[in-house]
């Protein structure tokens, strides 16, 4: 099933009304009180349990009675809020096809206004481990509001402060051009990802840019932490750039040094396996590596020398503070380590986020003259008018 935007512009004011009354009142409830809804909703007119119908038939909604009769948000209407707020901001205007689907993401080309092509991210965190890890274990546990809306939306918020930050040290990643809830609009990166690549012109150079990166980041006080073919990207010219951040730590992290090898180690052997290299003579002259080699050959993170508090002050520019790199890092440790173990539980939001196959853009212009509720100011019309960008909880 496709990412269905055609729905988008037959929803009505009061749809979105009362869609944002659900997500507002899952900041402490994971089943949403009908009656709860209605009141933060407090439609004018009344209403509200007919359009929760109407958004229940469009699958924006999962409908709950076994303790209390109640409503969340799916994945669905999660994505509509975020799309409308872009298409709102002027950000955004049709959707496209869908380019690149993650275990925790799915990727849209999506239009600007002035006709240009972006890539739209819509963070997926806890799609098919989130359940497992909290029956496993202990670290949702005080805090009702660590869900996956929570965990989607630190993730984006993460990604769109790094991608900034690394940007304006001159790191090649994408242009991050805006953020809210789940989704980040970047530009679109010419070129594919390295697993698909079968041939380079230069692999010793591209692969002494790679290791180069790794390097450059770590003296910038970062590791990738998840810097393997499938997140380098590599245009006609041979030219990298990096992608996916949401999983980036300090080198202040305790597990600094294996991440750190771990991500040299996927580089290397995947230059290794596809294009044959042997790798000791390249990496002696990484690029913009100053940094000795161990026995291995390999760059130590112990020999470079890093500026920490980059994480610190520049994230929290953006809005990305500690505790947020805390909250995420213990749901990504935890995430891996059972995912690992294979029991991944799939929710029923999964088949109405997969692919859209069709290349025409829906254009979602109706949805820019969408009236804004101008009487009656309450925090559902606040949340409905402004999406500040990367808003926190
Ligand atoms: P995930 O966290 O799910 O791995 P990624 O950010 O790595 O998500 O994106 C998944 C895929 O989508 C990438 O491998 C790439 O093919 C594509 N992709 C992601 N971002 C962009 C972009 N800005 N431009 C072009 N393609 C992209
Ligand atoms: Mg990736």
């Amino acid at each position: 099933m496709k990412l269905n935007v055609d729905a988008l512009r037959h929803l009505s004011k009061d749809d979105f009304r009362v869609l944002t009354a659900v997500e507002m009142g899952m900041r402490n409830h994971e089943i949403v009180p009908s009656e709860l809804i209605d009141r933060i909703a407090s439609l004018r007119h009344g209403g509200t349990y007919k359009v929760l119908k109407n958004l229940l038939k469009h699958k924006l909604l999962h409908h709950d009675s076994s303790k209390y009769d109640g409503f969340r948000l799916t994945y669905l209407g999660y994505d509509f809020l975020a799309i409308k707020t872009m298409v709102n901001r002027g950000v955004i205007t049709a959707v496209g096809r869908q380019i690149g689907v993650g275990k925790e993401s799915d990727i849209f080309e999506v239009a600007s206004e002035d006709g240009t092509v972006l890539a739209m991210k819509l963070h997926r965190l806890g799609r098919v481990s989130f359940r497992a890890v909290k029956s496993k274990r202990d670290y949702l546990r005080h805090r009702s509001n660590y869900n996956w809306l929570y965990l989607s939306r630190l993730a984006a918020l993460k990604e769109f402060a790094f991608m900034k930050a690394l940007e304006e040290h001159g790191f090649p990643v994408p242009k991050a051009i805006d953020c809210n809830r789940h989704c980040v609009v970047m530009s679109l990166v010419q070129g594919y990802p390295l697993v698909q690549v079968k041939q380079l012109q230069n692999p010793e150079i591209v692969v002494e840019t790679i290791i180069g990166l790794v390097v450059r980041l770590a003296e910038h006080g970062l590791i990738h932490c998840d810097f393997n073919e499938f997140n380098i990207m590599i245009d006609d010219d041979e030219k990298v750039t990096m992608i996916d951040f949401p999983q980036m730590v300090s080198v202040s992290h305790r597990n600094a040094q294996m991440y750190f090898d771990r991500d040299v180690e996927c580089i290397f052997k995947f230059f290794r396996k596809r294009f044959n290299l042997s790798l000791q003579e390249q990496i002696d002259n990484a690029d913009g590596s100053d940094a000795d080699t161990n026995e291995t050959g390999r760059p130590s993170l112990s020999s470079i020398s890093k500026s920490a508090g980059f994480l610190d002050k520049e994230l929290a520019a953006s809005g990305f503070t500690r505790k947020d790199q805390d909250d995420i890092e213990k749901f990504i440790e935890g995430a891996a380590e059972i995912d690992s173990g294979s029991d991944r539980e799939e929710t029923e939001d999964e088949e109405h986020i997969s692919e859209l196959k069709e290349n025409n853009f829906k254009h979602l212009d109706s949805l820019c003259l969408l009236e804004q509720e101008q009487s009656s100011k309450s925090d559902v019309d606040s949340v409905m008018e402004k999406q500040p960008c990367c808003e926190a909880d």
